[in-house]
């Protein structure tokens, strides 16, 4: 009896970090902070990277793009200025009996890192070799003092992120230590047997020994993140990640009740006469997609990806006439207020033929013209409103809204949408973004969106030339744009922000402004920058759609979705400032008519190689969903999408680029499952149910629309 009360209890994946043998409260403390808590939180401490300790790899032998760890002595270190910058390039070079090979630091670690590192001593590089201007190199690479307390022995070694003072190797014998004292009954499995089977995914217990104490026929697999332990832990990240996503879809569209459409059999032939071009393949194929969503009481949450010129607005304006049609109102917001009233005179245009109202809501909107407007929307008159965040600030009631469009989404929070939901009885929610992103990154990001993609640009568009350009090449560059002027065309010139700050930007764009004044002396110049009142920035765009300027200066308030076909120049100062995407954006200002347009990318002095690497990317293609995978790939899915929004995937080992065929099948199952059984209900489920409920828990309320 007293022997019970003696004993200790035993060791279960919720025990807590400190009641483990070796580790103190100072230990524990550290490990809290990297949010490891229990021993399961350790266990899912993965290893980085296996060091496998058999072949003796030889820099003679290692392949550009591969993850490698491996044993060197340095040669030597030393370091050179980058041009004109002022900023350093570091670099160490490594030899073995095979070879050498050089690691090139762009920025400093921390201060004295360089110092450390003595010439002929061994010591250990950790990272992906390059091919850079022919020649494989490690750009960062981690470099690392060869642990004193690790044998050399045959074996795959993994590899730990060392945790302050806490080695890789102490982290290992920690981890060892827990698997040897863990019960049998500690192992309880969240996937089921059919799930595993299916997936060909390694149960819990066998998967938690292999990936911390891999046998050595798996090592191919493991350097590839592919052994059937890591694509367990792959798959069920992404699992329940998803199974959030496919119950937070199927509440959004079960338990809402939307207005429902009928498409008249006349619709098309109706439409098509009218409309000032054929539609491309792909912008039927989508509005086929909203359509079908349209005439559910489910209503549609719905998202449209399309490059910037791909034509998303005339397909918003079709959904809107189909909503109008069906005698309901529909609400349209804009994140600026020039692509509010941009989208309110094509709305104008467009719907001219239909007698339909349109109606402009903005910032600008004086009090009495509101007044009036706001009675309107509560009367049981179908119309189309325009506006900015406007639309949801203001006390805005509906009679009948079925249609909510939303431009632009990545300037919206989550909150606006669900604001915005409030405003109707659950409205049909369309949402188009310019911001291509490659599909993987889609299914997580939107991960309760459906998603279409328009990915044909309409016919007679000339692809947009971009270049990479310099300061000696800058009078030539100004002799090719006075001719592009004086064949009637128009240029932008865009400032990045600087510094931050709207004082020096403004002065920074202000005094260009003057320049160029004195430069093209023969046509007029425009200046646009964010400290103007909406109605001076709407009265400068309007003068350069109307061509009374011939030059558009600009800040990056000209960014999103501004529409002037003649404009087909555009040259981007300092274009290393921004980001692919941005510049991306940016250049999709021109090539939206006929004629032939250009990007000239301006650098400033201080180019570092990865920044003319990105440079070269804009040169080398104009497909959206390029640039934003290279953007991905540079800067990974943490800083693509913001780190607090990634960080709210909890992903550990599950990487979006690499995994994207395991996400696609851990979707599908996801969204699958919850179709079938909403509430996980059946018995083979259970492990899965709980797991699925603790990990809600865990993230505390992540909310999507
Ligand atoms: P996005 O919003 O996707 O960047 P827009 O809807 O602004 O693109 O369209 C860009 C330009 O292309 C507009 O001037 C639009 O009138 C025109 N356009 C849209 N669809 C077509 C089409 N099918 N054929 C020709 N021009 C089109
Ligand atoms: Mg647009």
């Amino acid at each position: 009896m007293s022997k019970e009360k003696t004993s200790k209890p035993e060791l279960a994946l919720t025990t807590l970090i400190q009641y483990i043998k070796g580790v103190g409260p100072k230990l524990a403390e550290l490990f809290n902070r990297r949010y490891i808590f229990s021993v399961e939180d350790l266990l899912r401490y993965y290893p980085r990277i296996y060091e496998d300790r058999r072949s003796n790899r030889l820099i003679s032998e290692l392949e550009p793009n591969q993850l490698v760890s491996l044993r060197v002595s340095i040669k030597s270190t030393h370091s050179m200025m980058l041009g004109r910058s002022g900023r350093k390039l570091y670099e160490v070079v490594l030899a073995d009996k095979s070879g050498q090979i050089s690691c090139k630091f762009f920025r400093v670690p921390y201060k004295g890192y360089f110092e450390r590192f003595k010439p002929h001593t061994v010591i250990q590089v950790i990272g992906k070799p390059i091919i850079y201007r022919g020649r494989l190199e490690f750009h960062h690479p981690e470099l690392k003092d060869i642990d004193p307390d690790e044998s050399n022995s045959d074996q795959l070694i993994p590899i730990y992120t060392e945790i302050e003072n806490i080695t890789t190797a102490k982290i290992r014998n920690l981890i060892q230590l827990i698997l040897q004292e863990l019960p049998e009954t500690a192992w309880i499995e969240s996937l089921s047997t059919e799930i595993l089977t299916e997936f060909s995914l390694a149960p819990l217990k066998q998967a938690f020994f292999e990936i911390h104490c891999p046998p050595l026929d798996v090592s191919r697999a493991l350097m590839d993140f592919r052994s059937p332990a890591q694509r367990r832990f792959i798959f069920e990240e992404f699992f329940f990640f998803e199974l959030l996503m496919a119950e937070s879809h199927y509440n959004f569209k079960q338990l809402s009740q939307a207005l429902v459409h009928q498409v008249d059999a006349q619709f098309w032939s109706q439409l098509k006469p009218k409309l000032p071009f054929e539609l491309t393949g792909a912008q039927q194929r989508v509005l086929a997609e909203i359509f079908s969503d349209m005439q559910l009481a489910q209503p549609m949450n719905r998202l449209i990806q399309g490059d910037v010129g791909s034509g998303k607005t005339m397909v918003a304006f079709i959904a809107a006439l189909l909503a109008h049609l069906n005698g309901h109102q529909v609400a349209l917001m804009a994140p600026t207020e020039i692509l509010a009233e941009q989208h309110y005179k094509n709305a104008m245009q467009f719907f001219k033929h239909y007698q339909i109202e349109v109606y402009l809501l903005t910032g600008s909107t004086t009090a009495s013209e509101r007044n009036e407007l706001l009675l309107k929307m509560q009367q049981p008159q179908p119309f189309l409103l325009i506006g900015t965040h406007a639309l949801i600030e203001d006390p805005v009631q509906f009679y009948s809204l079925s249609l909510v469009i939303i431009d632009e989404q990545h300037r919206f929070g989550v909150k606006q949408r669900a604001k915005l939901k409030q405003k109707g009885q659950d409205p049909h929610f369309l949402i188009m973004t310019a911001t291509p992103i490659p599909r993987t990154l889609a299914l997580t990001v939107y991960g309760d969106l459906d998603v279409s993609v328009i990915d044909e640009l309409p016919k007679g568009r000339s692809p947009i030339m971009t270049k990479v350009s310099s300061e000696a090449k800058r009078s030539s560059l100004y002799q090719f744009i006075h001719e592009q002027l004086e064949q009637g065309r128009q240029a932008y010139f865009v400032y990045p922000l600087i510094e931050e700050s709207e004082k020096i930007e403004l002065k920074n764009a202000t005094e260009e402004h003057q320049k160029l004044v004195t430069q093209f002396a023969k046509f007029k110049v425009g200046l646009l920058h964010g400290r103007m009142k909406p109605a001076e920035k709407e009265q400068v765009m309007q003068s350069f759609r109307n061509q009374e300027y011939h030059i558009l200066v600009s800040t990056t308030v000209i960014e999103v979705g501004v529409d002037v076909a003649n404009a087909t120049i555009m040259v981007i100062e300092h274009a290393e400032r921004f980001g692919l995407s941005q510049l991306h954006q940016l250049r999709g200002r021109v090539g939206r008519g006929s004629h032939k347009s250009y990007c000239v990318l301006m650098p400033g002095y201080a180019l570092s190689e990865e920044g003319k690497y990105r440079l070269s990317v804009m040169e080398s293609t104009t497909d959206g969903f390029k640039v934003s995978e290279a953007d991905l790939e540079l800067r990974g899915p943490g800083e693509f999408l913001g780190a607090k929004q990634s960080g709210d995937m909890g992903f550990i080992l599950a990487n979006l680029n690499r995994d994207a065929d395991i996400l696609v099948q851990a979707r599908e199952l996801a969204f699958k499952l919850i179709k079938q059984d909403p509430q996980l209900s059946a018995p083979n489920l259970t492990g899965l149910k709980n797991k699925f409920q603790a990990e809600k828990k865990k993230r505390g309320q992540y909310r999507t629309g």
